[in-house]
């Protein structure tokens, strides 16, 4: 991927807090190839890792299919194995982790082992009345797990990926009778870990807004904290005229 220039400056985490619905995969998905890294989604890795048959994916699919959420020893588990890819050492986003207080201490030190000094936060704000109105409009590609919003102008017609035309289809988790749910599973979560992230730094974004404009001021965002060089890259010094030379 190309990076701009600025993002050569240092290595990031750039880390989205927010309820379902709020925009987090659809700015993930945004902003990712501006800054040249990828996106880590943990719901996209579970899904993955469900899929791939190994003995982690059973695990995670015995307690998904429990309806218990992943324990923070095996999501933390998942996600250092993911960071530590090699994709992931100029920075990354993280959509859907750290979910509680103990997986963002976890984060913490594994972001020092993993030689990532910057850490940005964002929360999608947005009221409970939005997200409901955003999850029941919400369809998601079968294939590439991209997210779409429905179009009062779609009809019956049947929607398709833009990236590989694949049919795209309601996330069972986004029935409006699992919706109160969740919400209220992320809340109790999502206030102490705001909380944590709030005394170390955290950018509130209005999530309500056009995906353009929230797009628009995470990158400002980003961008303007990256001043710090970590890597001074220094060229051969040319010689100034005049200056006497000296070979042995
Ligand atoms: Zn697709």
């Amino acid at each position: 991927m190309k990076r701009p220039e600025w993002s050569y400056l240092e290595p990031k985490a750039i880390i989205l807090v927010g309820p379902p619905g709020s925009g987090k995969g659809t700015q993930a998905a945004r902003v990712s190839p501006v800054l040249g890294i990828p996106t880590v989604s943990t719901g996209e890795m579970l899904r993955r890792e469900c899929q791939s048959g190994s003995a982690l994916g059973h695990a995670v699919k015995a307690i998904l299919a429990s309806g218990q959420l992943v324990s923070d020893d095996l999501m933390n588990q998942v996600v250092a194995s993911r960071l530590r890819e090699s994709d992931c050492r100029n920075g990354f986003i993280l959509d859907g982790y750290p979910r509680t207080v103990a997986q963002a201490r976890f984060l913490e030190n594994l972001l020092v082992e993993l030689n990532v000094p910057g850490r940005v936060v964002f929360h999608f704000d947005i009221s409970n009345k939005d997200v409901v109105s955003r999850l029941t409009r919400r369809l998601q590609c079968a294939k590439c797990g991209r997210i779409f919003s429905m179009s009062a102008t779609a009809g019956d017609r049947e929607m398709l990926c833009d990236r590989d035309g694949s049919t795209l289809v309601h996330r069972p988790d986004d029935d409006a009778n699992c919706i109160p749910e969740r919400l209220r599973l992320y809340e109790k979560n999502a206030n102490p870990l705001l909380r944590f992230y709030r005394q170390r730094g955290c950018h509130r974004i209005r999530a309500n807004r056009s995906p353009e404009e929230v797009a628009r001021e995470i990158l400002a965002v980003v961008s303007s904290e990256s001043t710090t060089p970590r890597v001074v890259f220094s060229r051969p010094r040319a010689k100034a005229a005049g200056q006497p030379s000296y070979s042995v």
